[in-house]
């Protein structure tokens, strides 16, 4: 019998735009899936929180069910062990594998695992092919090497709009006969107990026919692409933006495919600022891999990119505050609680969250980022740790003491107070504007753990001591012009 193609699913649970399962198919090799349970780690973060909370490892049992189904449709089986050694191990154990197909990872404990799945292939003989099919531009396609990218997101942006070039969607492989000699398939984890399903977090149903659903949902039905720019960062409605986060970042969509979708969108419907804000974004989360790949664990240091030694404060008590939803302050407890429940914060709570725990609390921002990593439906090591790093003062833009002041937030994203009584019990009685300051408005509230111009002005201070230490001011300043605000790109120098 003609040995097989195994590919090895990580973050890529989808059937869709996997040009390694075409490539098998052409050489008229049939396929086998495997998949380790070690990709969804449920250790302790250095700080003590779970890696993967319940909205995470309920989405990704969901995804992993719906990845199978849909293999099987095509007549190809996934097999399934605690790590991805033991389930390559299963399948050399019973027929011939002559290819090992798996997508790149940039961070290191998947790239530990990955050493150990190809000395096992290639002990075998094996031949070993990474594909990169996370981003939206292919690594090969960009105009510098990953050593020459550049620090600041507009730089970059403007090199990769000058040289644009995004990959066909890979067409889906056809149906297979079945491999005769496979070991057992394995059984797939239930979603553990526990797994919240909410009104929020149940519209996250995980899996790529979700996804895909999601996709079709926000362009073609509700039509919501033509204004994303001006509701991106509303906080309420769920068609606010996309919410095709936690998709992409299990991979159960590619961003190949999301890309192709808004330029039919373009064609069909409407080309505004909207249509390219969408792609401006997806160029956000190609920059902070990119950034992930070139940087590697530095990523992670407490002084950043910018090697800032902050004195950060670890006061658990605050912190314990800040998680829970109890800070005092509605804007920041809203989007904690609704973090909690749903797995779920937009863009802009998230922007408000983290600056409120670094530059009012002073809190160290890598544990923040651990909270986020457990409990995010859409956690991504880049993207989390890329903007934590951002909104710590600490990444790779310049040197400013960059505050959200939580007044002119709440008055710009929720003037009427609805998104903190929807979230706040203890608030729902007061009256519009008032629910963002019950110290004001009388409402029974939490006291607030810090005064916000007090703390602001403390720990501005803690950071300009850190920018004198560090050798003083760097960079070229504020950088932040889609995820954060700040100066705009040029829309009409783009090519695509
Ligand atoms: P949309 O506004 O519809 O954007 C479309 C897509 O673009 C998103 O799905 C996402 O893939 C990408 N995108 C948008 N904004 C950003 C951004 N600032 N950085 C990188 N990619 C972006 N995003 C994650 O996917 N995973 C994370 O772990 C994560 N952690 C974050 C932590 C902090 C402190 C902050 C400030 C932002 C973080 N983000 C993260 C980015 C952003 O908040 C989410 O991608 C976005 O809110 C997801 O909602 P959406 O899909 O509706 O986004």
């Amino acid at each position: 019998m003609k040995p097989v193609a195994v590919h090895w699913f990580r973050n890529d649970l989808r059937v869709h735009d996997q040009p390694a399962l075409v490539a098998a198919r052409r050489r008229g090799d049939a396929i086998v899936g495997i998949y380790g349970y070690d990709a969804e780690p449920y250790g302790a973060g250095r700080f003590g929180f779970c890696k993967t909370g319940p909205h995470r490892a309920r989405f990704r049992a969901e995804a992993l069910a719906d990845l199978r189904a849909n293999l099987g449709e095509r007549g190809i089986p996934l097999v399934v062990r605690d790590t991805a050694a033991e389930a390559l191990s299963a399948v050399l154990g019973g027929v011939a594998v002559a290819r090992l197909s798996y997508p790149t990872e940039p961070a290191s404990e998947e790239t530990a695992i990955e050493r150990d799945v190809l000395r096992m292939a290639r002990a075998r003989a094996v031949r070993c092919e990474a594909y990169a099919g996370h981003s939206l531009l292919h690594p090969e396609d960009l105009p510098f090497a990953i050593a020459g990218l550049p620090d600041l997101f507009t730089t970059f942006r403007k090199e990769v709009e000058r040289h644009w070039r995004v990959r066909e969607v890979a067409p889906e492989p056809g149906r297979q006969e079945l491999v005769a000699n496979l070991p057992d398939v394995g059984t797939l984890r239930p979603a553990p107990n526990g797994a919240v399903s909410n009104a929020g977090s149940a519209r996250f149903t995980g899996g790529e026919t979700a996804g895909l659903a999601r996709l079709q949902e926000y362009l073609w039905e509700r039509d919501r692409l033509r204004v994303y720019k001006e509701t991106r960062n509303g906080m309420l409605q769920f068609d606010d933006s996309s919410k095709l986060s936690p998709w992409l970042a299990a991979g159960c969509l590619s961003p190949r495919r999301i890309y192709a979708e808004i330029r039919r969108y373009e064609r069909e419907r409407v080309e505004n600022d909207s249509t390219y804000w969408l792609i401006f974004e997806l160029l956000w989360r190609d920059f902070f891999r990119l950034t992930h790949l070139k940087q590697g664990d530095r990523l992670f240091l407490r002084d950043g990119l910018q090697r800032l030694p902050i004195e950060w404060s670890r006061d658990p008590a605050m912190v314990a505050a800040w998680c829970e939803g109890k800070t005092g302050y509605p804007i920041v407890d809203a989007n904690m609680r609704e973090l909690s429940a749903t797995g779920y914060m937009s863009n802009r709570g998230r922007q408000i969250v983290a600056s409120f725990f670094t530059k009012n609390l002073g809190l160290d921002w890598r544990i923040g980022a651990e909270w986020f990593e457990h409990q995010l439906l859409d956690y991504d090591v880049a993207s989390n740790y890329g903007n934590w790093q951002y909104a710590a003062g600490v990444g790779n833009d310049g040197r400013e003491f960059r505050l959200f002041n939580l007044r002119r937030q709440a008055e710009m994203y929720d003037p009427k107070g609805d998104y903190v009584r929807y979230w706040i019990p203890e608030l729902r009685r007061a009256m519009g504007f008032g629910a963002h300051e019950p110290w004001r408005s009388g409402a029974d509230y939490v006291p607030r753990i810090v005064d916000f111009d007090a703390s602001a002005r403390e720990n501005r201070a803690r950071y300009e001591a850190a920018v004198r230490r560090a050798g003083g001011p760097s960079g070229t300043g504020r950088d932040r012009s889609g995820a954060g605000g700040g100066g705009k790109p040029n829309r009409h120098s783009r090519r695509r």
